[in-house]
């Protein structure tokens, strides 16, 4: 069976890795570079049972047990790792004291208060985005996978509608299936394929290096600036000793070209000031990147898996929100499983199915 998969981000590359390792011919395709958007640059948090209670729990805790199964199994370093994570309090104006509910590991020493842990080396754990993905990439390659830098240009379909190619930079490259996995930019493919409308929601964030080691944590901060403003701050304190940070958002619209994605360098600066004033190790470091991204997001904010209706031969692997690098390992498995065997095995799709939501047909004319 021969796949093509539309982006590489973490989605896609997971998704080709579980048909590699099935034997099926998987072709990713990736317009910029691998883990580019969204899935390079996102905080690489994970969490068991933070999806409890919604759709997506199912997936969520096969996803984060796959996640230690893989760390295991890949053979790379893209630092996982088990971590407790906090809630924390802070202020610019002071007065959290009566937040406190635990005491603050040693580099919590700013303006601020630990009132609860909220998750546990049990429960909640850490990766790099990029690396991970990259991980899943060459691990695919390593099994007969094929990664082509291009841009998805459009679907090539048979007399009877069915999908027999995928255009890419004005080639034909001939597939039994694709698998539409390009994030946000999905939206692009409902003019070749009838999809349901697919959002970016953009965040900046900040990568620090501490001089000065903090301990492998995620915080979840409330904080209040000095005009009395409030914002919620993330913060992932990685393996590899680099510090994560975002809390900043804004409306700006999807650019059709992934490289063209813009930093508000103002709002970097704010997040990066708010880590300093938490934590003395934070103060006055290297901003070693400042970045933004768009998570992709349909009209329930659930992922997207599975057939596109109609179109015999595409799928839909997108939608994941702010869970696809947790999600990720999970929903590649049951894509794959979707694809060599018609049905998923491992988790239940139908909650995900594309087909829940109304679809919007912009030009899904077979040609
Ligand atoms: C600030 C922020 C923090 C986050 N933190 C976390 C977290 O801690 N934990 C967590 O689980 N999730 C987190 N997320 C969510 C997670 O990052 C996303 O859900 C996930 O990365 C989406 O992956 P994707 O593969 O669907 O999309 P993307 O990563 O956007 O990948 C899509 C790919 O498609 C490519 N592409 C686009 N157009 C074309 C084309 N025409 N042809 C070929 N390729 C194309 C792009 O270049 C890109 O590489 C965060 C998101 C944000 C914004």
């Amino acid at each position: 069976m021969k796949v093509v998969i539309c982006g590489a981000g973490v989605i896609g590359a997971s998704t080709a890795y579980f048909l590699a390792e099935r034997g099926a011919t998987a072709t990713l395709v990736e317009r910029c570079d691998v883990a580019c958007a969204a899935s390079g640059k996102s905080g690489g948090f994970i969490a068991r049972d933070w999806c409890d209670g919604q759709p997506q729990a199912e997936l969520a805790r096969a996803s984060f047990d796959l996640h230690a199964e893989l760390a295991r199994t890949l053979d790379a370093d893209y630092g996982y790792k088990r971590i407790d994570t906090l809630l924390v309090a802070g202020s610019d104006r002071g007065g959290v004291d009566r937040y406190r509910a635990m005491e603050a590991p040693a580099w919590l020493d700013g303006h601020c208060a630990v009132h609860s842990a909220i998750g546990s080396t049990d429960t909640t754990a850490t990766i790099h985005p990029e690396r991970f993905t990259r991980a899943l990439v060459d691990a695919a390659c390593a099994r007969g996978a094929r990664l082509v830098h291009g841009t998805v240009e459009g679907i090539a379909r048979d007399a009877s509608g069915a999908v027999r190619g995928v255009r890419v930079d004005g080639d034909e490259i001939a597939a039994d299936a694709v698998v539409i996995a390009m994030g946000p930019w999905s939206v692009l493919a409902a003019r070749w394929l009838p999809l349901p409308p697919v959002a970016g929601l953009k965040g900046y964030s900040v990568v620090l290096g501490p001089r000065t080691p903090v301990a492998a944590q995620a915080l979840f901060v409330e904080y209040e600036n000095a005009a009395g403003e409030h914002s919620s701050p993330e913060i992932v304190a990685r393996a590899d000793g680099e510090v994560w940070a975002c809390g900043q958002s804004s409306d700006d619209p999807l650019p059709v070209d992934p490289a063209d994605v813009s930093v508000d360098e103002a709002k970097c600066r704010e997040i990066a000031r708010i880590c300093g004033a938490l934590s003395s190790r934070l103060d006055d470091v290297d901003i070693l990147r400042t970045q933004a991204c768009y998570r992709p997001i349909c009209a329930d904010a659930m992922p997207l898996l599975g057939p596109v209706r109609d179109v015999p031969g595409a799928y839909l692997a997108t939608g994941h929100n702010c869970w696809g690098m947790l999600n990720a390992p999970a929903s590649g498995r049951a894509m794959a499983e979707l694809l060599c065997d018609g049905a998923s095995s491992s988790v239940d799709l139908s909650p995900f199915d594309p087909a829940r939501l109304e679809a919007v047909r912009i030009d899904a004319a077979a040609d």
